[in-house]
């Protein structure tokens, strides 16, 4: 796996309308942990990239009435077996993050990438996921000017709204993958 114009290579692209380009061409410096489960507490099946594309059938489930207008994508999703869905390039912009603030900075749209995790606030996630979140991480570090440091949750900047990754995200784990290996 590598970055060519800010896509992964030999994994699954879905290129989403859901995204524009960052003010000044920032380069982005903070990254974000998301989950999402389509319907909530699912998984597998076809409706995260039916959202993030903005073709989610409305009357397919009940939830759906009410998300299916959404304007929205994360850059990454990464399914229980841990396969990497790309959405939007990470040189662009995508709507993922929301009203949200990061260390006084609001609009982390502006300067984020975002990356969901397909689960639950509360389900331990699989570690295949977490293989392939520390790889894309890594590539991330390399090419961008984000640190270790400037990892966050979705909950962190956006915290009367979101509660994702939640509690299931063991941070520790994740960062001692980070601290192990390289790609
Ligand atoms: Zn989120």
């Amino acid at each position: 796996m590598k970055l060519q114009q800010g896509w992964l290579t030999d994994i699954r692209q879905v290129p989403s309308p859901h995204f524009n380009q960052r003010p000044s061409d920032e380069s982005p410096s903070l990254l974000v942990i998301h989950n999402i489960s389509l319907p909530p507490g699912e998984f597998g099946g076809p409706w995260i990239d039916r959202l993030f594309t903005g073709t989610l059938p409305p009357d397919a489930h009940p939830y759906f009435a009410d998300i299916a207008h959404l304007q929205v994508a994360a850059h990454c999703l990464i399914r229980r077996d841990g396969e990497i869905v790309q959405y939007v390039s990470f040189d662009d912009r995508a709507w993922h993050a929301g009203v949200s603030c990061y260390q006084g900075r609001e609009n982390c749209n502006d300067f984020s990438i975002g990356i969901e995790l397909e689960g639950t606030d509360e389900l331990p996630y699989t570690d295949a996921q977490y293989q392939a979140l520390a790889a894309v991480t890594q590539l991330l570090l390399q090419h961008y000017p984000i640190t270790p440091s400037r990892i966050t949750g979705h909950s962190d900047i956006a915290p009367t709204r979101k509660s994702d990754p939640g509690p299931a995200f063991d941070w520790p784990h994740y960062q001692q993958l980070l601290a192990q290996t390289s790609f």
